[in-house]
């Protein structure tokens, strides 16, 4: 079991499908009312990724995008819909059926130093995959281990120090090597710049690429912040309430942003001066607060705050529907196709 020794999925093929996915959390009742009330974190989530590419998914914290994630590789249990990795259903899987599609698909996490025990060795964190999954005997496991530790850009040395020892960045990097041991064909790596420093941010995402093209991986990548997700995404979905609310490719959606909160979100980007001759964006502030998900507003739940919204914003909820050039939004009144 190696990075590359697992059979490598047709570049191009749909290698994960998530069709109406949902997460919830039952609240207790509380003083004020007797209902039981729902989180609904993540409220039908339809999606493919592709072998190969990179979908980023953007949106604000609390957006849903973090459980999303967990719910894609099956660290969160779904409460409903379907989803299916490299050709099969691992949505109702038990534990011990999990246990062989898990090698393939892996998460990085936001925060390296809260994800790393403080109490192992960076060797032994990035060996504890490859000993579940009984990769071979101890000496197959040290050569390995080495091998990854030279893939993400640490030494020989930095084997047997601990957490601390370590820059952020490399504390990122252990954790990459980490999920590299067992192989994956899908990588979801949650937030993994944001705990970084810019100057860091810059040569953690070059890791991600380069390690995509050397070992043909697919990315989820979620983040926040639409400047980041650009220069490693090649289609990006756009997260709010829990909910997509356009899925296009990434120049599309840089472009010509159809979703209103899309183009909120872009207009707060720093725009680079490339010299062209061409406007820059206009800053879209949005009033309001960002409703709970235990209390959706009704209609489109973007609507209490959407610069554009009319009467059938409040009646009709937008359902993601694809538009005539590919992409999908969630809006009834797009401001592109
Ligand atoms: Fe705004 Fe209405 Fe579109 Fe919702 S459906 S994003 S409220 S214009």
């Amino acid at each position: 079991m190696t990075t590359q020794d697992m059979t490598t999925p047709t570049r191009g093929d749909v290698l994960l499908r998530a069709t109406d996915v949902t997460k919830h959390y039952p609240l207790r009742a509380d003083g004020f009312s007797r209902h039981r009330r729902t989180l609904r974190a993540v409220d039908g989530v339809s999606l493919e990724v592709r072998a190969g590419e990179t979908l980023g998914i953007v949106g604000e914290s609390g957006c849903g995008k973090s459980t999303l994630g967990r719910c894609l590789v099956r660290l969160t249990e779904l409460t409903g819909g379907r989803v299916e990795f490299d050709g099969q259903d691992i949505s109702g899987l038990s534990t011990r059926r999990l246990r062989p599609v898990r090698p393939g698909m892996q998460l990085v996490f936001q925060d390296p130093q809260a994800s790393l025990n403080p109490r192992r060795r960076a060797g032994d964190i990035v060996a504890e995959p490859l000993l579940v999954h009984r990769y071979g005997d101890a000496a197959a496991v040290r050569r390995r281990v080495a091998e990854l530790f030279d893939v993400v850009g640490l030494s020989a040395a930095h084997l047997d120090r601990y957490p601390h020892e370590f820059s952020g960045g490399q504390r990122q990097r252990i954790g990459i090597a980490r999920a590299l041991a067992t192989g994956p064909k899908l990588i979801v790596a949650d937030e993994p710049v944001s705990a970084l420093d810019v100057s860091i941010q810059a040569q953690v995402l070059n890791l991600f690429a380069d390690l995509q093209d050397e070992f043909a991986l697919t990315y989820v990548f979620i983040a926040h912040d639409l400047g980041v997700v650009r220069h490693v995404s090649d289609r990006i979905a756009v997260m709010y309430l829990g909910e997509i609310v356009e899925l296009a490719g990434t120049e599309e959606l840089y472009e010509a942003p159809a979703h209103p909160y899309t183009q909120a979100l872009l207009s707060a980007v720093p725009e680079i001066d490339d010299g062209s001759d061409a406007s820059p964006r206009e800053r879209i502030v949005l009033t309001g607060e960002v409703p709970s998900p235990v209390d959706r507003p009704t209609g489109c739940p973007f609507r209490t705050r959407c610069p554009y919204a009319r009467e059938q914003c409040a009646l009709e909820r937008p359902r993601l529907t694809p538009t005539a050039s590919g992409r999908s939004v969630a809006c009834h009144f797009p401001l592109a196709g």
